[in-house]
């Protein structure tokens, strides 16, 4: 029989972690498989971790979680709870309820029938229409530059076999844009729509700030195109400039020196300064990428961690590709 790992990131989700973990049970209960749910706690402020303990008290070999020592984010959440499942197939979905818990018997049916990443892809009814409206036109920009294909209302709820899965953790990377991710890993890959629902209960952990930075991980992620675009705005910059002087000293040869032009020559100089701060800053990001890559820190650290039978499971299952990969000592997890 097949077995089912469901991967749930929780951050501050006290609220409505129990009446997820009930929905999710009974749902998974109807279905013709054995099954996991992987919890992270990303380092909670409130009850989060307390009732994770309890469900896992409660339910043996059929719950597991990972609780890190402070919030590392969503991202390297994810990536603990693919660490840690055991299953033929990874399901992945937000612990408040907006990712309908019915919809894993349909992924799994597509699952059977061998594709790799079951995609469900929400509407985005409810939602604000300016967040929408920035999303939209986000994505539509955002596709020309990149090289993998971003898709709006895709977020990461969605099943992934075994081989997406191990692929996904073959990528060692310390900045992890999980949309590009399972993206550029590719496999046979198919989409469902769904219609988005309101959060169970507690509240987003989105600020516009955060999704601004979201959106620039996204575009930067993936290539170095945007500093391409450094190079031909500089070069189309200085061959205009260069066209400007001899203008200018064509007339001065014609028409003799007088003393317009200063504010051109204010408009000019702002605008390369503009254009030379925004490149710079663009160099810098990419930089400050390599900075973060170089230092090969582990994702996350671990403070508590609840793996029925084998203890430090979370090492054994690490791949082959990761061990490859070379990611450095796995951390430990600690028995309250
Ligand atoms: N989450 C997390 N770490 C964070 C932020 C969020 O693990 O730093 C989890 C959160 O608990 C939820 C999921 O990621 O299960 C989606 O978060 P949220 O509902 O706040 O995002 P939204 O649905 O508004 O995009
Ligand atoms: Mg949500």
């Amino acid at each position: 029989m097949t077995k089912l790992s469901v991967v749930v990131p929780c951050f501050n989700e006290e609220a409505v972690i129990e009446a997820f973990d009930r929905e999710v049970r009974e749902v998974l209960g109807t279905l013709p498989v054995t099954y996991e749910i992987c919890y992270v706690d990303d380092g909670s402020r409130d009850g989060t971790l307390p009732k994770l303990r309890r469900i896992a008290a409660e339910h043996g070999d059929r719950a597991r979680y990972v609780s890190f020592s402070r919030n590392f984010g969503k991202e390297a959440a994810m990536l603990a709870g693919l660490r840690e499942a055991t299953g033929d197939a990874v399901v992945i979905m937000d612990a408040d309820l907006q990712h309908p818990p019915e919809l894993i018997g349909r992924m799994l049916e597509l699952y059977q029938q061998g594709h790799d990443q079951i995609i469900a892809r929400r509407t985005r009814d409810g939602d604000r229409p300016l967040r929408t409206a920035l999303s939209r036109l986000y994505y539509r920009g955002v596709n020309r530059w990149v090289d993998v294909e971003l898709t709006d209302g895709v977020g990461d709820f969605r099943l992934l076999s075994r081989p997406a899965v191990d692929a996904l953790l073959s990528m060692p990377e310390y900045n992890r844009f999980s949309k590009g991710l399972f993206s550029w890993i590719g496999f046979d890959t198919v989409h469902f729509d769904y219609r988005n629902a309101q959060r169970g209960a507690g509240e987003t952990k989105w600020r516009f700030g955060a999704l601004l930075n979201y959106g620039m991980d996204g575009l930067i992620s993936f290539n170095n195109r945007p500093l391409r675009v450094g190079i031909w705005m500089g070069a189309a910059l200085t061959a205009l400039a260069a066209l400007y002087a001899l203008w200018v000293i064509a007339m001065a040869l014609a028409f003799g020196v007088s003393a317009p032009g200063y504010v051109t020559l204010v408009a000019i100089s702002v605008g390369l300064g503009g254009v030379q701060l925004v490149m710079l800053g663009l160099i810098g990001e990419y930089i400050g990428r390599i900075y973060y890559e170089t230092k090969r820190r582990p994702h996350f650290l671990v403070k508590e961690a609840h793996v029925p039978g084998a203890a430090g499971a979370l090492t054994a299952a690490r791949t082959a590709g990761e061990q490859r990969a070379g990611l450095g000592e796995p951390v430990r997890p600690v028995r309250p």
